[in-house]
């Protein structure tokens, strides 16, 4: 079992590619260990069968340069916020040593988004009790940042994803029985709109605010503490 830096854990296949894609690329690309955790299968979808949504996952995480990739198998669109699903993130959290975990926001319009993010939190807890059911050493992540799904302000910092925007693209490509067809993303993701377009005007947005090219927004539930305002990235005036 890999040692990782950072998991991202997510409901659906391609929630952590088109969410922070870029993240884990630019982290990959720095040498560290990524890997993400899909709660589901997506099989609620209206598009493509289980079979094609697994090998799209796998194909996805090789260009992210993932170097774990796990599916619990929760039934989709039925993600409960219960003991046995924190018991099996926490395993996972133990297994793989996460040092940085990557969860949604806590505020969520799809329930199996709220309950990802609530799970996560509540294993990363568990795993670090040493009585508790749980296979190996108590661990748990030391941070936890969460990624911003739809909201567009009040984020705590910027990543510059210009340098592997391209690539998080590909890997949303991946998962061809979604987004091949155009017309059919355009009724997936957002009305009038395919997953493709709706990322470049996040990512360009951001990154407007950032003054790079390309950037994703995160947020954090704790201070950032540095030692010099005066190197402090964007300028003020
Ligand atoms: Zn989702």
């Amino acid at each position: 079992m890999v040692n990782l830096d950072v998991l991202a854990i997510a409901a659906h296949p391609d929630d952590i590619e088109i969410t922070c894609g870029g993240l884990l690329i630019n982290m990959s690309k720095q040498g560290r260990k990524t890997g993400a955790l899909d709660l589901t299968r997506g099989e609620m979808g209206t598009f493509g069968t289980q079979a094609d949504r697994d090998s799209e996952a796998i194909a996805a995480g090789e260009l992210m340069g993932l170097s774990y990739r796990n599916n619990l198998s929760i039934s989709d669109s039925a993600v409960a916020y219960n003991q046995e699903n924190k018991l099996k993130i926490a395993q996972v959290i133990r297994d793989t040593k996460a040092e940085l975990l990557i969860l949604p926001h806590w505020e969520q319009r799809h329930p199996d988004h709220l309950a990802c993010t609530k799970l996560g939190y509540d294993a990363s807890f568990l795993a670090g009790l040493k009585k508790i059911d749980l296979n190996g050493e108590p661990h748990r992540p030391r941070k936890i940042i969460y990624i911003s799904y739809s909201r567009t302000a009040d984020f705590s910092f910027l990543v510059d994803i210009s340098e592997s925007f391209e690539q998080k693209c590909e890997a949303v490509r991946a998962y061809k029985s979604q987004f091949e067809n155009r017309e059919n993303a355009k009724r997936i993701f957002q009305p009038g709109l395919d997953v493709f377009e709706y990322m470049e005007i996040k990512a360009k947005f951001l990154g407007q605010i950032a003054g790079v090219k390309f950037a994703e927004s995160y947020f954090i539930k704790e201070s950032i503490l540095i030692d010099d305002p005066q190197n402090m990235p964007i300028a003020s005036v």
